[in-house]
Parts: C-alpha cells; sequence; structure tokens
C-alpha cells in the first residue's frame, strides 16, 4: 500500500540545480525503484478510475513517463503537451512566463475536443505556469480539463493555489514546503 514516508525516502533533492539558489526535487529515482513506482502509479489509478475521464493529457518530459503508465492502467487514450516545435501537423501553442524570459507548449489540434473530459498530469507544480498553459490549450480545442495531477507540489510557491483559482481541481501526492 502506499507510503508516503517511503516515496520521499526515494526522491533526491539537489541544491542549486539548474542554477543556484533552487533545490531541484529528482524524481528519477523513482523509477529505478519498482516498489516506489508502484505504489506512485497506484495511488493515482485509484484516484482515476471509473470517473468518466475520457483522455490523460501529459506533460513534456517527466510527465510522460507517469501519463503512459496511467493511461495503460486506465485504458484511456494518451495525448501529449509538449514543448514548442516538438509535434508534426496541425497544432495549436500557448506561450508562458518564466522567472526569466518564457516558453510555449503545444498540443496537436486533434488530441481533444469538444465533450472530452481531459486529466491533465505532470510531475511537478510549482509556480503552475506550464499546467496553466496546458489548461489553456486544453480549453481552446473545446475540452474540460477534470483536475490537474502531480506527483509533487510545492505549495510555497502557490502555483496549485493559482491553477484553482482558476477553476481546475488539483491533486498531488506530496508536498515539500
Ligand atoms: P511551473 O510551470 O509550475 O513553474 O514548473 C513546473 C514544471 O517545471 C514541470 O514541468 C516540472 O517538470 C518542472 N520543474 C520545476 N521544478 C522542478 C523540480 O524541482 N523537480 C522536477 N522534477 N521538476 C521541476
Amino acid at each position: 500500500s502506499y507510503d508516503e514516508f517511503y516515496v520521499k525516502s526515494v526522491i533526491r533533492s539537489l541544491p542549486d540545480w539548474p542554477e543556484p539558489g533552487v533545490l531541484f526535487r529528482d524524481i528519477t529515482p523513482i523509477f529505478k525503484d519498482p516498489r516506489a513506482l508502484r505504489m506512485v502509479a497506484d495511488a493515482f489509478i485509484h484516484r482515476y478510475v471509473d470517473t468518466g475521464i475520457t483522455h490523460i493529457a501529459c506533460i513534456d518530459a517527466r510527465g510522460f513517463l507517469f501519463g503512459s503508465i496511467l493511461a495503460h492502467q486506465l485504458n484511456l487514450p494518451l495525448v501529449l503537451v509538449r514543448k514548442k516545435g516538438k509535434l508534426p501537423g496541425d497544432t495549436i501553442h500557448q506561450e508562458y512566463k518564466l522567472e526569466y524570459g518564457s516558453a510555449a507548449v503545444e498540443m496537436q489540434s486533434d488530441s481533444v475536443g469538444a465533450g472530452d473530459r481531459v486529466l491533465l498530469f505532470d510531475d511537478l507544480i510549482a509556480t503552475g505556469g506550464t499546467i496553466l498553459a496546458a489548461c489553456t490549450l486544453i480549453k481552446k480545442l473545446g475540452a474540460e480539463v477534470v483536475e490537474a495531477a502531480a506527483l509533487i507540489d510545492l505549495p510555497d510557491l502557490k502555483g496549485s493555489a493559482l491553477i484553482q483559482e482558476a477553476g481546475v481541481p488539483v491533486y498531488t501526492l506530496l508536498a515539500y514546503e
């Protein structure tokens, strides 16, 4: 069964990466530890089984790793929210602000549409900018974001609160204050 203490013991915290002053929460060790990965995946699968979700949208790149497992286990279609310039065919993109500069996420125009009920998944919520930009794209395509989920929330950065204020429920397994 799910053991928060165990999962947290597997996540690695790296000071001053990718730049000075940032404490990076490294989730890659979870993928080297089948027990931790199974705990995390099962917690999300249990939450979303038989909930009427029609699609899982996952965010480049660590969101892909979890999204793929959830889509397989829930038997749902998986669609990708990628960094701009990676997806072929008709796409729409949304820019968002970073601390310095901006970034953009992109989806294929036919990935979701009217009537679809989407679970949006990423590994971690910091400022919320990435998930909010992805929500904008999904709504532009006519679909509804039923919930935004992530393994980790950094509540001090207030991203999850911002997403909820925008009307999208947020679910995270772990928080680091
Ligand atoms: P936000 O847009 O909420 O500020 O940042 C979240 C995005 O940045 C996510 O896609 C996440 O993968 C990445 N990110 C930011 N900080 C961290 C971190 O400490 N650990 C991990 N694993 N990803 C992070």
